[in-house]
């Protein structure tokens, strides 16, 4: 049977999947205890069959809706559309998974022409009572009517500008904005409020499906079969004078995690004041001032409210008259550095064990803390300052509309979103910027909400800085900035400077290392790191690698003079040639590797054998035709004979490249010429990279260092070619080792890149010692997508649902994560010694990792600065599915 409708009263915390997030909060304060004013919520079951049913609310739902409206009216003695008492309420909307701002919100419903005058006879206050009018006609006009926001708020703010407002200015607003919600909409406000609620519960109901909505969903990763709530809950009023006012609250720091309330009042306010970023509301100690009591009882609430949640809470509360409201309770949104030290200090005081302390901590936040810090220079120059919402260092070019955001960040551009405040409609451009600036607004403004939930630098409320969209520049503090200039954006001081000022990583605290300290505990597989220099793995040990599981050789070679004799040895027309370009690359590879290991002391490091796809490192063919070109123009216009001859040896060379290009030129070089393909046809290049490993692991071992080379064969589709190249990694190792008079110990193992080589691990693992699965390679030979151009479409495939996300990313569990499976099984069931593990992009995706701890890989292995996100995720795989 279809639950549609639960009172506050009958409702529990636990029934989150019904009753929303903000229902559930509701019903479990009502139940302990705490004050809420009485409500009911409207099930997100009754949500989906609302869709189910080609979006009409059926007559169950409003016949259950009516009862409870009865019931509310007997408990609160007030009627619903009644003169002398009016029953008002508000209709919000609220999924299982917090949506800040996503969807929608009506006060003050219940309010006509007639009940206006009801109310103002009951508070003695008609300014109030049609100030209310006027704020649920411009909410219902709004969210009912689809009335673009600033058509009915530029009205309002038009009547106020010559300051405040009687009941009969406000009477003759609120005819005005009927009027254009009338004449916008074809249809009036209706007068009967079961009319009202019935078309408000439809909206809200519709703004599960609005485009912010999707978007955010889509962002999340929320599932869209979540579904909305509705709440629908007595009206409070923190704008009936001074002894009232609103407030949002997070039991600690959401910023840094501190142990203290945190939030902000507005005096004489209704919530949306505070969360639209109308009004800058004052620091919550402003309550302790004006309303001691109410502060000390805020304080000792909020307390038993983290006590009973066991987590960080974020509050909304209303006072009425002197009077405390709590309007809604839920998991606090925080920064990566606020939810590790939350974490640390909850397991410290007792409320989580260690385990959910670490299960606290999504391991994407992890990296936050890792995020830059501006360095600000002598001359540096601070162009606006503002609330510190969010942390974090970024430059960009300044851009005012959302759109241009994502149309030049899609370009390749670093932008900074300014804008006075945002709303949810400009959420693809905050997505889109590496930092967003507001005017107005406070640290619980929708700007800096989202922001921080997407760990993204913020800065908010920068007081003198006002934006001119019609211009496209703003102006702050007597400077003016125009669209396409850089700022920096310091979303730890709160600061806007001007210029693109440098970054660094920031440090990592205490609270970090303890945390990390503990996931070390939990977790079962080894995290490694992909570095292909000394300074790269140098950070991946300080973040926690426990060795290299890919050092991939051809990016040595990336620096400019090197990529030339790279490039020489590609091209080699014969093997002498070849045979002299190696000699030149043998020592520098010897002294790269010195580097990796003496870094790497103690731990494995993998060194993959040469994988260029040729395509990545020749000269493009079209430059180097260009280039021919232009000197041919110059010998044109040459008069000296030595400068000629000099141009002519230059076309000469050139025309060599060009040769070479065209002779190695392939149609598909990702299923070319490369890996251990490369190895095989010139065993000189695999016999120079081994001499150089096992000279330098040598030369190390000799100082005291250990050593553990693993030589990794990549692109393996044949056993036999695993083979050919193990017996020369072998042979040339002996030699060295013979030579020096000192062996060290070291495995020879396999990428696993191509579905063959999944297929057949079983003959593979008869000779190697390790897997690593190749994921990058393995997804676009599984899946037949090109890793190069597979971006052109397939966020298009995301965006329809064809595929739920990127496999590039995320492991593509039923394809990829098959092939994984079959080749760990088949490969130990030969050896059952075989280690196996990941060393692709998704070494470092929770989810994925999540997928590979079931597996029962051994270990991941994922760039540096994703380690601590490897490690916890790691860690909370393990605590999920114990092995
Ligand atoms: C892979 O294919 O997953 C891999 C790690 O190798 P590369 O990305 O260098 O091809
Ligand atoms: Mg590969």
């Amino acid at each position: 049977m279809t639950t549609r409708v639960v009172s506050f009263a009958d409702g529990g915390e636990e029934m989150k999947e019904l009753l929303g997030g903000k229902g559930a909060g509701l019903a479990g304060m009502t139940k302990a205890g705490f004050p809420v004013p009485p409500g009911f919520t409207i099930t997100t079951d009754a949500c989906r069959e609302y869709y189910a049913e080609d979006r009409v609310l059926s007559g169950e739902l409003w016949k259950d809706t009516n009862n409870e409206i009865a019931a509310l009216e007997a408990s609160t003695k007030k009627t619903f559309g009644g003169v002398e008492n009016p029953l008002l309420v508000s209709v919000r909307s609220g999924a299982a998974v917090s949506m800040p701002g996503m969807m929608d919100t009506i006060l003050n419903l219940g309010l006509n022409d007639a009940t206006v005058e009801g109310l103002a006879e009951l508070t003695g206050d008609p300014t109030f009572a049609w100030e209310s009018y006027r704020r649920f006609v411009q909410m219902f006009g709004e969210i009912v009517f689809d009335v673009p926001s600033d058509r009915l708020s530029q009205i309002t703010e038009r009547a106020k500008q010559d300051g405040a407002l009687d009941a009969t200015a406000y009477a003759a607003l609120v005819r005005r904005l009927k009027d254009v919600v009338a004449g916008y909409a074809k249809a009036s406000i209706p007068d009967d409020p079961r009319d009202q609620l019935r078309l408000a519960v439809g909206a809200v109901f519709e703004s599960w499906g609005n485009r912010r909505a999707i978007d955010y969903r889509r962002m999340n990763d929320i599932s869209d079969d979540l579904f909305t709530a509705v709440t629908v809950q007595s009206m409070v009023f923190g704008n009936s004078g001074e002894s009232s006012g609103t407030g949002v609250a997070f039991t600690r720091n959401p910023m840094t995690g501190e142990p203290v309330l945190y939030g902000e009042f507005l005096e004489n306010a209704q919530g949306e004041d505070v969360v639209a970023g109308l009004r800058t509301p004052e620091p919550i100690a402003a309550l302790e001032q004006v309303m001691p009591e109410v502060f000390a009882q805020l304080s000792e609430i909020t307390l038993r409210l983290e006590a009973h949640y066991r987590d960080m809470q974020d509050v909304e509360f209303t006072v009425e008259r002197g009077n405390l409201y709590m309007l809604q309770t839920r998991s606090g949104k925080r920064t990566g550095r606020a939810a590790i030290r939350i974490a640390v200090d909850m397991v410290n005081e007792e409320l989580l064990t260690k385990a959910e302390g670490v299960q606290s901590v999504s391991p994407g936040r992890v990296e936050e803390l890792l995020h830059p810090v501006v360095v600000r220079q002598p001359d540096t120059e601070i162009i606006a300052s503002g609330l510190p919402a969010s942390p974090g260092g970024a430059a960009g070019v300044v851009v005012f509309d959302p759109d241009e955001a994502v149309e030049l960040a899609a370009a390749g551009m670093a932008v900074v979103l300014v804008r006075n405040e945002t709303s949810p409609d400009d959420f693809h451009g905050m997505v889109a910027a590496e930092a967003i600036v507001t005017a107005r607004g406070g640290v619980t403004s929708h700007a800096a909400v989202v922001a921080r939930g997407m760990g993204k630098c913020c800065v908010v409320g920068c007081a003198g800085l006002r934006v001119d969209y019609a211009e496209q520049l703003f102006h702050s503090n007597g400077v003016t900035i125009s669209k396409g200039e850089w700022i920096t954006v310091d979303g730890n001081t709160g600061e806007v400077l001007a210029g693109q000022v440098p970054t660094v990583e920031p440090e990592l605290d205490d609270y970090y290392e303890t945390l990390m300290s503990w996931t070390d505990e939990f977790k079962t597989m080894g995290i490694r790191a992909n570095a292909d220099n000394p300074t790269d793995a140098a950070a991946a040990r300080r973040l926690g690698a426990e060795g290299i599981g890919l050092c991939r050789t051809e990016h040595m070679f990336f620096e400019a003079e090197r990529i030339e004799a790279m490039r020489e040895m590609i091209m080699a027309p014969n093997a002498i040639a070849r045979a002299d370009a190696l000699a030149k690359l043998e020592p520098v590879q010897t002294a790269d590797f010195v580097g990796m290991f003496e870094v790497m002391d103690g731990y494995p490091v993998t060194i993959r054998l040469l994988d260029p796809p040729l395509h990545e490192f020749l000269p493009r063919r079209d430059e180097t035709v260009n280039h021919i070109a232009d000197l041919k123009l110059r010998i044109a216009s040459a008069k000296k004979l030595s400068k000629i001859d000099k141009l002519l040896n230059e076309i000469q060379e050139r025309e060599f490249v060009l040769a070479q290009i065209e002779r190695l030129s392939e149609s598909n070089p990702m299923l070319g010429h490369r890996g251990c393909r490369l190895g095989i046809t010139y065993p000189e290049i695999t016999e120079m990279q081994v001499r150089a490993i096992f000279n330098a692991a040598v030369q190390c071992a000799e100082r005291g260092i250990v050593v553990k080379p693993e030589v990794m064969i990549p692109l393996v589709a044949f056993s036999s070619e695993f083979l050919a190249q193990e017996e020369i990694v072998r042979t040339v190792a002996e030699e060295v080792f013979a030579q020096a008079g000192l062996s060290v110990e070291y495995q020879v193992g396999t990428m696993i890149e191509l579905p063959r080589a999944a297929l057949t691990a079983g003959e593979i693992a008869g000779s190697a010692e390790f897997f690593s699965f190749g994921t990058n390679d393995l997804t676009q030979s599984t899946a037949g997508l090109s890793r190069d151009d597979a971006s052109r479409f397939l966020p298009g495939y995301v965006r329809r649902g064809l595929i739920e996300r990127d496999p590039f990313q995320s492991v593509d569990i039923e394809g990829v994560g098959s092939l994984i499976e079959i080749g760990t099984e088949r490969g130990r069931a030969v050896n059952p010694g075989l280690k196996v593990g990941v060393c692709g992009e998704h070494g470092g995706d929770p989810r994925s990792i999540d997928f590979f701890h079931k597996t029962g890989l051994d270990y991941v292995s994922c760039s540096a600065y994703r380690v601590p996100v490897a490690r916890l995720a790691s860690a909370h795989a393990a605590l999920a599915s114990p092995i």
